[in-house]
């Protein structure tokens, strides 16, 4: 088929109105194959509409009617334009639909009197009516192109300020009968997507021509992301790393000291990180463990390797608390040892545990094998062992030597500052620990440039952990409740929606609530923390609570990673439909850690919607894999992810719940296609390599 070829830019075509350029440029539209890729968000079958309904429904219907009246009003401040709109197959008898728009005065100008029109939302009863508020709608006219929005299953696309859904209709219906279809670039290798499918996509016949042109657009966009992510893990492991191939001397006087056995699943992981450090590659691995699963030994073990193999280990937490409390943890178990390991925070530049030059033995095998690597006597002194927060690592003064940094707590570093870790001269080996467990999909996406482990099983002896959705009617219940257990010499958690550095207002409300609770759980010891608190008065009151001076810590979500405190076992949290289901669920770890049995009591009143779903889902399991999905389920693919933040290209087609066997099947192409040319240089792959550098570029993110 002749045509124009896929690059055309809009601006050079006279069907493509002028003043509609800057508002497709502002939706990313500059060239036909831009409009092509442009895909619907959804269809509507305008063969077959839905009949009106006589009840509410959460599910949208898509409805055809005339408009018989219109009417504006005021109330107030608000302004409301109502039409109501008939059943043109049921006549008057059919039961009319009132639609209503607040303070839209547009809207006004686009609908009139018996004019036809397309309405789709969710039907609500208000009084004897059936109502939609805000529907989306269109106006059927009798033109030309009646028959593009018309009687057929009829795509709504992204529309932005400027351009309706209707006006990109046509323009792509435009697009496709204009372009070349053989000329948009596609990467996928495998049986080639037919040139059909592009009208498939947009305008397909039947729903089920719409799917599988869907699913093969689908692979092709999946193929992309996973060329960039085995592009960057192949980029990175052929920059080579050092092998770190301690013995094992030290990891097994700490073994031998823990009053328990490691678990199945934490022996597995150890080992695969165990090799991988050993081995010459650089690694960059995600270690995945539900939250309690036991990942910081994990990350010890890494790190007694590391440095026994004379490298320096650093771990570095989200906050100051964290830092601090993993500090507290190593220095127990590596006191007695003689094993020193520093902390290193903006608030406090260093302290060190177990004085190393009085501790003849083990430190001198580190300073050992560390001095017969650098010549420079200053840099034979470094630590062994570092324990610091995120921001220590992108300041010089930070780590000397770094041979493996662990990174805890994933979540809140993000993709960019990993890469800029991996790119610093020193190239340490990266271990990235995240306590939210993420869906498979997700993980060979955002994290498709890692190694993973994961832990898949918990330390057993654990007290169960009991959920309850209440309302604020309950408290007095609650309280008494409360005040029950701290007699018993119980500890509980008392947790506040607010922003880790939030307004002055917020400090203020959580000073209130701790004052109220420090009178209605008197006289038991009431302590407060939260992001504002300065990094000496949130450590005091941390360990006042972990040495359990303090009965109930009134908290905001500063506590959500990691604290660990087995006593305190109740957590009451306020609102707690203003929470993420991920975030409830993080917070919920930090009690169910001793062998107590706990309570996590989730406060809100009269819950619905989602929030109500995420508090069900909270009830009714514990197993962070699937309240992961149930997560991203309920925040809906839009919002998932955000493919940018991670240097990756945007999902316009993919929904990574759906269609997460495809993303595997691609994965699997691109790493063999990578593991045989992992500069993708051979003859053949130059269309590879231009896609991934430009992906690069446009994202800002660099490679290795
Ligand atoms: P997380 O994976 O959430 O970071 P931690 O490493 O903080 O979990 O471990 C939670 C608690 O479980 C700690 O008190 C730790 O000492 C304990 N723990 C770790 N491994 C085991 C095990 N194999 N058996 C029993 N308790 C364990
Ligand atoms: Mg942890």
């Amino acid at each position: 088929m002749s045509g124009l070829p896929a690059a055309t830019r809009l601006e050079d075509l006279e069907w493509v109105p002028r003043q509609r350029l800057s508002a497709l440029r502002r939706l990313g539209l500059q060239t036909l194959g831009d409009l092509l890729r442009h895909f619907p968000r959804r269809y509507e079958d305008r063969v077959k509409f839905d009949r009106f309904p006589d009840e509410a429904s959460e599910t949208p219907v898509c409805l055809f009617g005339i408009v018989r009246k219109t009417a504006y009003r005021r109330f107030g401040p608000r302004r409301i334009f109502e039409a109501r709109i008939e059943d043109e197959s049921a006549g008057v008898l059919g039961s009319p639909l009132i639609c209503r728009w607040f303070n839209m005065s547009w809207v006004q100008k686009m609908i009139t009197g018996d004019q036809q029109i397309v309405v789709f939302g969710k039907p609500r009863v208000r009084g004897k009516q059936v109502v939609m508020e805000h529907p989306e709608f269109e106006v059927i006219e009798e033109d030309a192109e009646r028959s593009i929005h018309f009687d057929r299953i009829t795509p709504v696309h992204p529309a932005g300020d400027g351009v309706n859904p209707r006006v990109l209709r046509v323009l792509i219906h435009r697009a496709l009968e204009e372009t070349d279809l053989s000329t948009i670039p596609l990467l996928w290798p495998g049986n080639a997507v037919s040139e059909r499918v592009w009208r498939e996509v947009h305008f397909p016949e039947t729903f089920e021509e719409q799917e599988n042109a869907r699913t093969q657009l689908v692979r092709e966009e999946f193929f992309g992301i996973q060329l960039v992510v085995c592009a960057r893990y192949a980029a990175m492991r052929g920059q080579g790393g050092t092998p770190k191939p301690a013995d094992g001397t030290w990891w097994k006087l700490v073994e031998a000291s823990l009053p328990f056995e490691l678990t199945a699943s934490q022996r597995k992981v150890i080992a695969e990180i165990s090799a991988d450090l050993a081995s010459p590659h650089r690694m960059n691995r995600l270690l995945q463990g539900d939250v309690g699963s036991g990942k910081t030994l994990v990350a010890l073990h890494a790190m007694l390797q590391a440095a026994e193999s004379g490298w320096q280990a650093a771990l570095m937490a989200p906050t100051q608390i964290l830092a601090e409390q993993h500090y507290l943890n190593f220095r127990r178990i590596l006191d007695p040892l003689g094993i020193p390991v520093v902390l290193r925070t903006a608030a406090r530049k260093e302290s060190s545990g177990g004085p190393p030059d009085a501790t003849p033995g083990i430190f001198d095998d580190f300073r050992g094998a560390h001095a017969a690597r650098v010549s420079d006597p200053a840099a034979r002194r470094i630590p062994p062992l570092v324990i610091g927060t995120h921001a220590l690592l992108f300041e010089n003064t930070g780590l000397e030597r770094p041979g493996l940094v662990v990174i805890d707590e994933q979540h809140k570093f993000g993709v960019l500052q990993r890469s800029r870790l991996i790119a610093r001269g020193d190239a340490p080996d990266v271990l990235v620990m995240t306590a939210t467990p993420i869906p498979r999909t997700i993980t060979q996406t955002l994290y498709g440039d890692l190694d993973v482990s994961i832990i898949r099983e918990k330390p057993t002896g654990r007290g169960k952990v009991i959920t309850a959705v209440r309302e604020p009617s309950k408290l007095p219940d609650i309280i008494a409740f409360l005040r029950d257990k701290i007699a018993e010499g119980r500890q509980a958690y008392i947790v506040y929606p607010l922003v880790e550095e939030s307004e002055k207002l917020d400090v203020k409300s959580a000073r209130a609530e701790f004052e109220k609770w420090t009178g209605l759980l008197a006289p038991a010891r009431v302590g407060l923390v939260h992001g504002r608190l300065d990094s000496n008065e949130k450590e005091l009151v941390m360990r006042e609570f972990r040495e359990g001076k303090i009965a109930a810590l009134v908290a905001t979500t500063v506590i959500e990673v990691g604290v660990d405190v087995p006593n305190a076992c109740i957590m009451l949290v306020e609102e707690a439909g203003r929470f993420g289901l991920s975030q409830l669920h993080q917070l919920r770890g930090r009690i169910g850690r001793g062998a107590e049995k706990s309570y996590c009591i989730l406060l809100q009143e009269s819950p619905d919607g989602t929030a109500k779903e995420k508090l069900n889902a909270l009830e009714a399991t514990s197993d962070g894999f699937v309240i992961a999905e149930a997560d991203l389920r309920l925040r809906g693919p839009g919002d998932i992810l955000g493919t940018a933040q991670a240097g990756l290209p945007p999902l316009r087609l993919g929904d990574l719940l759906r269609d997460g066997e495809l993303m595997t099947e691609v994965r699997r192409v691109a790493r063999t296609l990578l593991e045989s040319d992992p500069n993708l240089s051979l003859p053949g792959h130059e269309h590879f390599r231009e896609f991934v550098e430009n992906t690069s570029a446009r994202t800002g993110i660099a490679e290795g």
